[in-house]
């Protein structure tokens, strides 16, 4: 058995046995992997895609990246698209991770693997890999970041905090919350950390598609509602794009002039929250090198196009409601005034003239 399985995977075979495998595996090196990107409206994305198809056409695949602009409909149809034109591969950052098992079921019918980007696909079986980063300590080193700047930890307080979310539709916004909120609970429990909007439930702080406008609306109201004599010391904000929107929802109110912005967090370290960090305004960012994130995605699709075993390193924490999606985690980063330099900068992500 040894011998055979050698011979196959070198494209030949001992007795006819495993051909097929041999032979599909033969021509899907090289072949064309679509890649299916969420939206182009945040960096992080864009750098995702490109990362993603430069690292496969490295290794001499062709590539089909296409970006949905937050439609669900548009991402369904750019998959049927590359299904029909052969793909051999599906790597898809999922914009409603719930609304794919139609087409991936298609995928399945023509033996395409599946690989879910960044964020989980939901209620199918029909995928194969997730490659992400731990997304429960991305909430945890924003809930932490609040809590260790606040000097909770030495006893003080009691502060004002509002609470944000991501994506409803989104697996990755309740783990990112749910994290927090494992650092912030005991506090607001304690009344050490006070909600004032009363707001503290997911459903009432999430933000749909994670649009930055919708965060500034939310906040405005907070600011009219609970803020006319309090003041806000804290936002948990799960993604830059949102801690953008929180921020000039306040400077409207005078916080920044005046009035002391609150600790605000954010996600991804997008260049706009970077020079907002640098600026005194923002407050944190939690960094996640997408650079790696692509070579895992390309080292598990390269992997199973060539007969490989992809590398993983979590097999329990992402149930998808059809089946435990087998994962790989990469680690983030909580970066602020202090570490930028050295986490972005000397890290290669950005040039200093670019935060400038
Ligand atoms: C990603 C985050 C990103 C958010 C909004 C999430 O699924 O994991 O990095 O901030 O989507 O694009």
């Amino acid at each position: 058995a040894g011998l055979s399985l050698t011979l196959a995977a070198c494209g030949q075979s001992a007795n006819g046995v495993g051909d097929d495998a041999a032979k599909s595996a033969g021509s899907a090196k090289g072949g064309l992997v679509g890649i299916a990107m969420p939206t182009k409206s945040s960096e992080r994305w864009i750098n995702d895609g490109n990362n993603i198809a430069k690292e496969f056409q490295a290794k001499g695949y062709k590539t089909d990246l296409q970006y949905g602009d937050n439609v669900v409909e548009n991402q369904v149809s750019q998959l049927e698209n590359m299904i029909t034109k052969g793909a051999k591969l599906l790597v898809i950052g999922a914009i409603d991770g719930s609304s794919l098992t139609n087409v991936l079921q298609k995928a399945a019918d023509a033996k395409i693997p599946v690989i879910s980007y960044d964020r989980l696909i939901r209620g199918t079986k029909n995928v194969d890999y997730y490659a992400t980063f731990d997304n429960f300590k991305v909430g945890v080193l924003q809930g932490s970041y609040i809590v260790d700047k606040l000097g909770l930890k030495d006893g003080k307080g009691p502060f004002n905090l509002e609470l944000f979310a991501g994506s409803p539709d989104d697996n990755n916004a309740n783990f990112f919350f749910n994290g927090a909120m494992s650092v912030l609970k005991p506090y607001i429990d304690d009344k050490k950390l006070v909600v004032q909007s009363g707001q503290t439930a997911f459903n009432q702080v999430a933000t749909l598609r994670w649009d930055g406008g919708l965060a500034q609306s939310r906040m405005d109201n907070l600011l009219s509602k609970s803020y006319t004599s309090a003041s806000v010391d804290a936002v948990l904000s799960p993604y830059d794009g949102i801690s953008i929107g929180i921020i000039s929802s306040l400077k409207g109110v005078g916080y920044g002039s005046g009035k002391k912005l609150p600790i605000v967090t954010g996600q991804d370290g997008e260049l706009a929250s970077v020079k907002s960090i640098i600026a005194g305004e923002q407050t944190q960012t939690v960094y996640k090198d997408t650079r790696e994130l692509a070579k895992v995605a390309v080292q598990m699709g390269d992997a199973l196009l060539t007969g490989g075993k992809p590398e993983v390193n979590d097999t329990t924490q992402y149930e998808n409601g059809a089946k435990t999606v087998p994962a790989y985690l990469l680690q983030p980063v909580s970066v602020d005034k202090e570490n930028y330099q050295k986490v972005l900068i000397d890290g290669g992500q950005y040039t200093a003239d670019q935060v400038k």
